[in-house]
Parts: C-alpha cells; sequence; structure tokens
C-alpha cells in the first residue's frame, strides 16, 4: 500500500473507525490494515514503551468509544498498555455510553444454554431490554459475562462502557 493509504488507515484509526469500514473505503482486505497498523506500531516502539504519538493513536481511537479490549487486539498489544496510553492522553476512565459500542456481535453460536465466555453452565436467564426491543440474555455465574439474543443473533454486554 502506499505512504498516502497507509496514512488513511492511521487517521481513520485515529478518528474511531472500525477496521471493515476502513476495509471498504480504501478496498482492501483487512491483512493490509493490520499490516500497516503493526508496521507503525513497530516504528513506535521504544526500550520498554511505545512512542508518545503511538500512543495518542491509541488515547484517541479510545476517545472514540472504541473499546479498550478491541484497540488491544487490533494493535497486538495488551489491554494495560491501551490504558496506560489513554490515561497519559485521553481519557481517564470509560465513562462514556455509546450504542454503536455497547454490544459486539458474537458470531459462531446457537444458543446460549453455555457462557461463550467460560463455557460454563452456571447461567441465569435475564429479561432485559435493548433498545427498546425486548431480549432474553444470560448472566454468567462464574465469569460475571453478560449476552443476549435479539432477531437470532447473539450479543455480548461491554461492561467496560457501563459506569
Ligand atoms: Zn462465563
Amino acid at each position: 500500500m502506499s505512504q498516502i493509504e497507509e496514512e488513511k488507515v492511521l487517521d481513520a484509526f485515529s478518528k474511531g473507525v472500525g477496521i471493515l469500514v476502513i476495509q471498504e473505503e480504501l478496498s482492501c482486505l483487512e491483512s493490509d490494515i493490520s499490516r500497516i497498523l503493526i508496521k507503525y506500531k513497530e516504528k513506535n516502539r521504544q526500550k520498554n514503551s511505545f512512542s508518545d504519538d503511538f500512543k495518542k493513536l491509541i488515547a484517541e481511537r479510545d476517545m472514540h468509544n472504541v473499546p479498550r479490549k478491541t484497540i488491544a487486539t487490533e494493535l497486538r498489544i495488551n489491554v494495560a498498555t491501551v490504558s496506560k496510553a489513554c490515561k497519559q492522553f485521553g481519557q481517564k476512565t470509560k465513562g462514556r455510553v455509546s450504542s454503536y459500542n455497547l454490544y459486539s456481535e458474537i458470531v459462531g453460536i446457537n444458543n446460549l444454554k453455555r457462557c461463550p465466555n467460560c463455557n460454563s453452565e452456571k447461567v441465569n436467564r435475564i429479561e432485559s431490554l435493548v433498545r427498546n426491543f425486548n431480549t432474553s440474555g444470560i448472566f454468567c455465574m462464574d465469569c460475571g459475562n453478560e449476552y443476549f439474543e435479539l432477531k437470532g443473533k447473539f450479543y455480548h454486554i461491554n461492561f467496560e462502557y457501563i459506569d
């Protein structure tokens, strides 16, 4: 990819654009985007940390309500590194709630008889109201995660957004 495309990817990334959207806008592959991000990361790697520019990129994406876990996965760094960068250059804590990121779809499951996270069967059925839809969901007694089903799709509730 060209220098200009690399800059476009980094710019969109900092503005909180989802990887799939960047992919479509630039009509490239997910692996292209991943390669650009990882290359940028390596370029900004310092002894025991990363450059301020790299940390600012993380903090900006975080401020656009992209979950920290997602940012960590995208950049292949740990969540603690993401949190540290955010503390230094952005939001101290995740306070705002955004419906865009509040739920994330879980693929590859057909029911909620077991916890999709830890596979436990100790799940409590719960009813919840999500965007005016009545949904049925579960609360896992073992790992504390919550999931719900809506129109045949399954979602995880991202608690990190709820104060
Ligand atoms: Zn669980």
